[in-house]
């Protein structure tokens, strides 16, 4: 028992008509609002460029993977997060870039936060910075589901070292996928020693171009201003080589992730959109994870009211019914009343439903997953009591070969398990093993809502054996 065709056609955008036709063109007789089976409903959203997933067994449910068409795609500003050890400088970096970029005339420049800003690099080029410095915002919006960064920038000051963020910043930007430009900061200070830090980094698995690896390099210094504008030339070159691409055309419903909200007395729910693709527009219905609306104004960062709003460009909207969550998809519907039968279906699902819960990797589970051929990688993050533990047990892992499988170390950090590690977790499907620390209270609570796997051992003969009996399948579930 799953959707109907009048159900499917709103979760796709297209009539119940044309869901009937195709039932027809498969050799199905069907009435508008007849339950389908799960093969066809596959099938019909195969047809429509649609992949279908079954988020209840109650109530079926499309998710939004409608492709693009080749004409609509044209090249659109990358979108940047900055990552770096406290007190390398992000912050500073951020306010350079922001007060550096006012627009002559425009009164006051970029004066709201509101999470994300645009800057015009070159007359013509543009760049959207997320306004929230550091590796914890980037993960919790990954372990949600949302991807938005397509760059980091990894501030390290000259005048100090490669430090554990540094490193953090770097293994969670390497487990999204995310290329890296290093910005070398502090530049200005005397005790500045970038080669020292280029050292450092490629200890760490970051070999900078110039010494004949992949990383673009900068120096700069925020304080003072210096090499910024190179520094943009080289996140313009990144973004380049990725040939990174939105959907313009003005007719496609308009989608985007939610960045950050807030409850204004006065206006409302206020919220931070990265529009994604095609045009947010004035007067649009949306839904927008659990909650829904109608955009009622749209205005640019520095407070000025806009019609619409194109890929990669952060704006505020105003019209939501409720407060949205970071990291929430906000997806334009054609009528209020599909916007408002979306949302209620959502929250009942959600209600029914922990759909996250059965899809985490477990060590007792993944040898089923490896033998259905759903698992090639178990990733794994290893927080330890001293490097000498760690280096023992990485070493160990990546001894443990597998035919199907291999055992992938996304990250590894001397001292307690922190919440940080379980977003990262989360967000990348990894286990965490704990040797000889155990997780502080939040990271705690946290493994739990998210139904995180997560061991803890004191010797590193019974790590070695569960892994491999888990990748053989012969390990008994953590009671
Ligand atoms: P964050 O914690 O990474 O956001 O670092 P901040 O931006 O808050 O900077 C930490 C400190 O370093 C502040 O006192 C800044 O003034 C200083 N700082 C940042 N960039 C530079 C720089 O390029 N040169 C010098 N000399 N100081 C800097």
């Amino acid at each position: 028992e799953y959707a109907s065709p009048h159900e499917l056609a709103e979760l796709m955008g297209v009539t119940a008509k044309d869901i009937i036709q195709k039932c027809f063109a498969l050799g199905k007789f069907v009435t508008i609002n007849q339950r389908l089976d799960k093969e066809s409903i596959e099938l019909i959203a195969l047809e429509f460029g649609y992949e279908a997933e079954f988020i209840s067994e109650v109530e079926a449910t499309a998710v939004i993977a409608e492709e693009d068409a080749e004409e609509d795609l044209q090249t659109r500003p990358p979108v940047v997060t900055i990552m770096g050890h406290v007190d390398h400088g992000k912050t500073s970096l951020l306010d350079y870039i922001r007060n550096s970029n006012v627009v002559a005339g425009e009164s006051g420049g970029i004066t709201q936060h509101i999470g994300a800003y645009e800057v015009t690099v070159d007359g013509n080029r543009k760049i959207t910075f997320l306004d929230t410095p550091g590796h914890e915002a980037f993960t919790a919006m990954r372990a949600r589901g949302a991807q938005v960064t397509d760059i980091v920038i990894l501030v390290v000051a000259a005048d100090d070292s490669v430090m554990p963020q540094t490193i953090e910043a770097i293994n969670h930007a390497k487990a999204a996928g995310v290329p890296i430009v290093v910005a070398l900061n502090k530049i200005d200070k005397v005790e500045a020693n970038p080669e020292k830090i280029k050292t450092q980094l490629s200890e760490a698995g970051v070999l900078v171009e110039e010494w004949g690896g992949e990383y673009q390099c900068q120096e700069i210094s925020a304080k003072k201003g210096l090499g910024i504008s190179e520094l943009m030339g080289k996140v313009l070159t990144e973004a380049e080589m990725r040939e990174l691409r939105g959907n313009y055309s003005a007719e496609v419903p308009a989608s985007g992730i939610i960045v950050e909200s807030e409850l204004d007395k006065g206006k409302g729910v206020i919220s931070t959109v990265l529009v994604q693709r095609g045009f947010l527009k004035v007067g649009d219905p949306f839904v927008a994870g659990n909650t829904l609306g109608k955009v009622r104004a749209i205005m640019d960062e520095r407070g000025k009211r806009i019609p619409s709003a194109g890929p990669s460009q952060p704006v505020m909207v105003l019209g939501f019914e409720d407060l949205p969550q970071s990291g929430d998809v906000l997806t334009v519907m054609v009528t209020d009343r599909e916007a408002r039968d979306l949302a209620q279906k959502r929250q009942v699902i959600r209600r029914e439903h922990d759909f996250r819960r059965s899809t985490r990797v477990k060590l007792d589970s993944i040898a089923r997953q490896i033998k259905e051929g759903l698992m090639k990688e178990l990733s794994v993050i290893i927080k330890a009591d001293t490097d000498g533990s760690i280096q023992a047990l990485a070493d160990g892992l990546m001894k443990i070969q597998n035919e199907e499988v291999k055992v992938q170390i996304i990250h590894q950090g001397v001292g307690q398990i922190t919440e940080t590690d379980v977003l990262l977790a989360a967000a990348s499907d990894a286990i965490i093993i704990g040797f000889r620390v155990r997780p502080n209270v939040n990271a705690k609570k946290l493994a739990e809502k998210e139904d995180l796997d997560v061991r803890f051992y004191s010797v590193i003969y019974h790590v070695l054996e569960d892994v491999e009996k888990a990748l053989e399948g012969m390990l008994s579930p953590e009671l």
